[in-house]
């Protein structure tokens, strides 16, 4: 292995190696080259999991959790250091816009912080369950964990992965998708830069059904982590059975805004048009079913494309940018195919619809109104800045209307009625409901999903659970007893 530093490729302990492939990134709002970035080979994939156990097996497992919190919270200065610069390469290689990208990239820090705070608490329990026995139990790191992520938010989810197992004491390999691996090959030289041990922190940028898949079902790992699309997480879990490995996803979803009469439409309409239309539609959390109760259906449906048609969509780094394009023409391809099939199966086209001319990948804000919701505009999940409005009747329909996925990853409650808020969100089979707020990620709250969108929580402090194995350790403190049961 030697080191290149012309082009930037995989990070394996402390050295950049020689990729084994080079890929040209393209800008998705302009059509240009941004960067040409090394891909990891199949050796690339054995030497960063030999690596991440032979750092597993060195200094790091003597850290205890307070050096472990401290090279956290180094981690997230150096992010914050280099925050603009970030964020700035996270837009081009992405095409979201650039205010969008500062959020993601303060998140990131955030959640570095949260992790470096609650790392204390990954101790373990003690007691006396009986007499003189005494029982206590170690929370020891589950092993070297191989991290994989998407192209939608690609520092963000590299923070959301890193975060919770370098508190636990794990190491990993984090696999990034090759089209958006900057920042995180950036976040891996910054983990070497504030002090973590070569080794602790590897990265390849490489292609899912090659390198991901390989490194999934390399018998040095310990734990899978996998944040994608729901084909892929199935797949996922398939490689990671043999050897049998622990394994969180957190996959697709078409999470719905439920809209009841009673509620604050001056609030609700433009939260529900941003919680589809960020991020260009390209989120698991993007609300893209609109349930709307039939009383106000005509009024919501001409507020939300009045406030839909005024989003400003364009250069990513503008700060007036709302939206920006999707990640490659071929996706827009595929986005607009689902719209005219969509059209096809019976949905009213009320807005957008046609993708913009110019290099850029760029689709307009587009909403769909239909009355069937087994059509697939409203099953599959679209990934595009696609709403689809569908009235309901009542509180029971709506809820029944919700749940009608084969996901679960979240929803949005809008009404006046607190109690029926509360009754709404028991009765939705999901991960995270918000009650008149359409935000969905802090940390402190666990993040995920149920049916086909996953499970796992990340960004709590149930994530450490992910990343660690309980060992319980009992003694007699006197007399031992004949049984411990006995009276
Ligand atoms: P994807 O499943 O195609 O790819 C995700 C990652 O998996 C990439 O790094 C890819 O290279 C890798 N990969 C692909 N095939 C693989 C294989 N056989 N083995 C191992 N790794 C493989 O998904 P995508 O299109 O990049 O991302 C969009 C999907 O991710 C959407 O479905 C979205 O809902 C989901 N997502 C979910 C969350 C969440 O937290 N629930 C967050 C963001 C995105």
């Amino acid at each position: 292995m030697s080191t290149d530093t012309a082009v930037k490729g995989p990070l394996i302990g402390e050295e950049r190696v020689v990729a084994a492939a080079t890929r040209e990134l393209i800008e998705p709002s302009t059509g240009k080259a941004l960067a040409v970035v090394g891909l990891a080979g199949e050796d690339d994939v054995a030497a960063a999991v030999a690596a991440a156990r032979q750092a597993l097996g060195g200094k790091w497992c003597r850290r205890g959790t307070a050096e472990r919190s401290l090279l956290l919270h180094r981690l997230a200065d150096a992010v914050e250091a280099e925050a603009p610069a970030l964020s700035e390469l996270e837009a081009r290689n992405v095409g979201k816009p650039i205010t969008s990208v500062e959020a993601e990239v303060g998140a990131a820090i955030r959640t570095f912080r949260y992790f470096a705070s609650v790392v204390g608490g990954v101790g373990g329990d003690a007691g006396r369950p009986s007499g003189s026995l005494l029982h206590y139990s170690l929370r020891a790191p589950v092993g070297v964990c191989a991290q994989i992520v998407p192209w939608n938010y690609p520092l963000m989810m590299a923070a959301w992965k890193l975060a919770p197992a370098l508190a636990a004491g794990c190491t990993t390999v984090l696999k990034p998708d090759p089209s958006t691996p900057l920042t995180a090959l950036r976040l891996g030289e910054l983990a070497l830069e504030v002090g973590f041990p070569p080794g602790v922190v590897n990265v390849l940028p490489g292609d899912g059904p090659t390198i991901g898949a390989a490194l999934v079902a390399h018998p040095g790992v310990d734990k899978v982590a996998f944040t994608g699309s729901t084909a892929t997480g199935g797949e996922v879990m398939r490689l990671a059975s043999q050897p049998i490995k622990r394994i969180s996803l957190e996959l697709g979803g078409k999470s719905p805004s439920l809209i009841f009469a009673d509620a604050d439409l001056d609030d609700a309409i433009p939260s529900a048009v941003w919680s589809i239309y960020t991020c260009a539609g390209q989120s698991c959390e993007a609300r893209s079913r609109v349930l709307v109760e039939r009383a106000v259906l005509d009024q919501v449906l001409e507020r939300f494309a009045e406030r839909a048609g005024r989003l400003v969509v364009g250069d990513p780094l503008a700060r007036e940018t709302e939206v920006g394009s999707l990640i490659s023409t071929a996706h827009r391809d595929k986005v607009h195919g689902m719209v005219e099939s969509a059209v096809g199966d019976g949905a009213e086209l009320l807005g957008g619809g046609a993708p913009a001319a110019g290099p850029g990948a760029f689709y307009p804000p587009t909403l769909l109104r239909a009355e069937d919701h087994s059509i697939d505009a409203v099953q599959r999940e679209i990934f595009g800045p696609v709403a689809i409005v569908i009235p309901f009747e009542d509180e029971a329909d709506a809820i029944r209307l919700a749940n009608d996925t084969e996901y679960g990853l979240m929803a949005t409650v809008w009404t006046a009625d607190m109690a029926r808020a509360h009754r709404v969100a028991a009765a939705l089979d999901v991960g995270t409901v918000g009650l008149n707020m359409p935000y969905t990620s802090f940390p402190g709250v666990g993040f995920g999903g149920t049916k086909q969108s996953g499970f796992g929580r990340e960004l709590s402090r149930e994530t450490l659970d992910l990343y660690t194995e309980t060992r319980s350790v009992l003694a007699w403190t006197g007399k031992r007893a004949a049984s411990p049961i006995a009276p």
